[in-house]
């Protein structure tokens, strides 16, 4: 497996790392038979989260052995001193080892929640604490918002970030990835096969949000089966100025289709480049500050779906997904009230007329 440097961590990382929220899924067995094999397959980069149920627990008694040839990044996603010392004594625990690699807040998805970790009794605070006591080798941060997190890595308190990152999802090359290579901060990105980023629930459990599926638009993107699908998503990803990608994984057979993408990985190929060149010209971030909406719109989805439609070509799933909204564009009575917070100074309301006309059917 092809490793990378992760930022000033100076840490050497697969290119392809594991995502470990799924595990909490697989009987304990299971999930150390395919966190072991992803092990014997090169990985040595383990994302794992005290909020993602036992993943934890099943990633620590996996590598129990092979500990110290693993980087292991867990999350606190408390905001308090307090809160986020339980965090840390119990990920140590859970994870069976007497310090972990990184320590990320969890999730930092608006500049309020920031704000409060990184204040004087925030998160932040434990996180500097453990490391100062050698619990912690390095802090981290993640979040769904590039513009948030841009913000945060501009402190200069953290050595990684994880940001969702995918051939439809690219907000984060914008300034997050510039900004993080200015301070040598290393990039790891989850997200590599989801098209959705800013509602983490339907984010990790809408399977009609993944990228790897048997719409046809799709298919014609990334490759004619889930095997090359998944590789090609990934090796968009790893085109990037990125250290490593972390998919989610929860079966054999998914540690070797992933793994295999970061051994054999050695650039775009001209046809994939030119399939991913995509012009956005004046796109919704989705960094969320047009809400809330008093029609009870779901503006930078409905914005999102247009982009899929109009940028990408993927028409068809567009309708598809825009036919599963709520509330639809049409019910827009033109207040202004969201084309005002846009910091991009988008024609909020000349695009969901657009987006009306073209997903509306
Ligand atoms: S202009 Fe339309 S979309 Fe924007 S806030 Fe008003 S009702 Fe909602
Ligand atoms: S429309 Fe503007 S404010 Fe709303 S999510 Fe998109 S970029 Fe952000």
């Amino acid at each position: 497996m092809q490793k990378r440097r992760l930022g000033r961590t100076n840490l050497e990382v697969s290119v392809v790392g594991f995502g470990g929220t799924w595990i909490s899924e697989l009987a304990s067995a299971e999930a150390a038979r395919v966190v072991r094999e992803a092990v014997d397959c090169g990985i040595n980069y383990f994302d794992t989260a005290k909020l993602d149920g036992d993943s934890e627990e099943k990633i620590g008694a996996a590598l129990a052995d092979v500990r110290d040839q693993c980087v292991i990044a867990t999350k606190t996603g408390s905001r308090t001193k307090k809160e986020s010392l339980e965090d840390v004594q119990s990920s140590l625990r859970r994870l069976r080892t007497d310090r972990l690699d990184i320590i990320q807040l969890h999730g930092i998805d608006d500049e309020k929640t920031l704000a409060k970790a990184m204040g004087s009794d925030g998160s932040l605070q434990t996180c500097k604490k453990a490391r100062l006591e050698g619990l912690v080798d390095f802090i981290g941060i993640t979040g769904h918002k590039p513009r948030v997190l841009t913000k945060a890595i501009e402190t200069n308190e953290f050595d990684t970030v994880l940001v969702p990152l995918n051939v439809v999802t690219r907000q984060a090359l914008e300034e997050l990835i510039p900004a993080a290579k200015e301070h040598d901060i290393g990039v790891a990105v989850m997200k590599p096969l989801s098209a959705k980023t800013s509602t983490l629930i339907t984010c990790l459990y809408n399977p009609s949000l993944s990228l790897v599926s048997d719409e046809p638009e799709l298919k014609a993107l990334l490759g004619q089966d889930s095997r090359s699908m998944v590789g090609s998503a990934l090796r968009y990803v790893l085109a990037q100025d990125v250290s490593v990608v972390v998919p989610g994984l929860r079966s054999v057979d998914e540690v070797h289709i992933a793994a295999g993408a970061g051994e054999e990985y050695s650039g775009l190929t001209l046809e994939e480049q030119e399939r991913f060149n995509v012009h956005l010209g004046d796109y919704c971030r989705d960094c969320g500050l047009c809400m809330p909406c008093p029609q009870n719109l779901n503006i930078p989805a409905i914005l999102r779906f247009q982009t899929l439609s109009n940028c990408y070509g993927l028409k068809v799933w567009a309708k598809k997904l825009y036919s599963g909204l709520e509330v639809k564009a049409d019910k827009c009575i033109k207040c202004g009230q969201c084309t005002e917070k846009c910091p991009y100074k988008l024609p909020i309301e000349d695009m969901l007329k657009k987006a009306k006309t073209e997903l509306q059917s």
